[in-house]
């Protein structure tokens, strides 16, 4: 295992998969996260439930976390911020965490400390200030003001790294983003939830990997006549309603190709893939319409670029 220093001092941009998957629970992955980690950055793009405990258990240097960037406040994408700020003051984090997204993420940022405040009293009588400080605690949030689609916002640039928002089409969910990080000539793209669109591919230009959220709407299908059979019509309006925000795989493989990238990485994964035979069904198609490299994301899978 790479030593923490070393992550974060060896000039390279090392990205993890912190969680693979979408909204609805299950064994292999949970929710969507994924870390950067350069030049003594550590930025979490996303802190969905079940995601925050990765860093630990991939010894990630969680002291250091500097930012969150949130592409939107479905709970399948900020369940783990409490988590993720509270766990990183106590490992040493050296100032208040900033925490950056579409407008509103003042009102999601207020609640959390709230329902944290009792725990952090408890903390600061048991260790000490000097081991735990107050102001080291708190989250400060950066609401990212974009215009329209076109706009691509440079929001955070330290040293090398430099992270820009652009507005995606979660609707009814506005605003909605994705990143783009830039790092010594590397670009990573992140699409948030959203359908595809002529800008989506724009943003993504010419990344070295894309990591695209991807529903399989066939196997969602499959899943919803069964449940109209057992007259399960709740669920069945449910997984048919979240049709109209999200994409395809092949969907994602078309905007990978479109956007001129190297590397596709699927994640939201969204229904559960059980097995091999359900990975195939779910990758269906896909290697049909891009022909870079296609993985199915994974939870804590790793990645990592050189300068260029
Ligand atoms: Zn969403
Ligand atoms: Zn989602």
């Amino acid at each position: 295992m790479i030593s923490q220093e070393k992550l974060l001092m060896d000039g390279k941009l090392h990205i993890f998969l912190l969680g693979s998957g979408g909204p609805m629970n299950n064994d292999k992955r949970v929710a969507s996260s994924i870390a950067i980690i350069a030049e003594g950055e550590f930025l979490l793009f996303d802190v969905g439930p079940g995601s925050y405990r990765n860093v630990d258990v991939l010894r990630l240097p969680a002291g250091n976390l500097s930012a969150i960037f949130l592409t939107h406040f479905h709970s399948d994408h900020i369940g783990d911020l409490g988590e993720a700020n509270m766990l990183s003051w106590v490992n040493g984090r050296e100032k208040a965490l900033e925490v950056y997204g579409p407008r509103g993420v003042e009102k999601v940022i207020k609640g959390f400390e709230i329902a944290y405040e009792l725990d952090t009293g408890y903390r600061i009588a048991h260790h000490g200030t000097k081991i735990l400080s107050r102001e080291k605690s708190k989250m400060i949030s950066k609401p990212i003001p974009i215009q329209n689609e076109n706009e691509r916002k440079l929001c955070f640039e330290r040293t090398h790294l430099k992270v820009f928002a652009f507005a995606v089409d979660h609707s009814p969910i506005n605003p909605a983003f994705g990143y783009r990080i830039e790092y010594k000539g590397n670009v990573i793209a992140i699409t948030g939830d959203t359908i595809k669109t002529e800008n989506l591919a724009t943003h993504c230009q010419d990344a070295e990997i894309l990591f695209s959220e991807a529903i399989s709407y066939k196997m969602l299908n499959n899943i919803v006549s069964g449940a109209k059979k057992l007259k399960l019509d709740r669920y069945a309006k449910i997984l048919t309603d979240i049709q109209n925000y999200h994409m395809n795989p092949i969907t994602a493989g078309e905007l990978a190709k479109e956007a001129n990238v190297k590397k596709l990485v699927l994640v939201h994964i969204t229904p559960y893939l059980p097995n091999e035979n359900t990975e195939k069904m779910y990758l269906n198609g896909v290697k049909d319409v891009f022909d870079g490299e296609i993985i199915l994301g994974k939870d804590k899978m790793k990645f990592n670029l050189g300068p260029k």
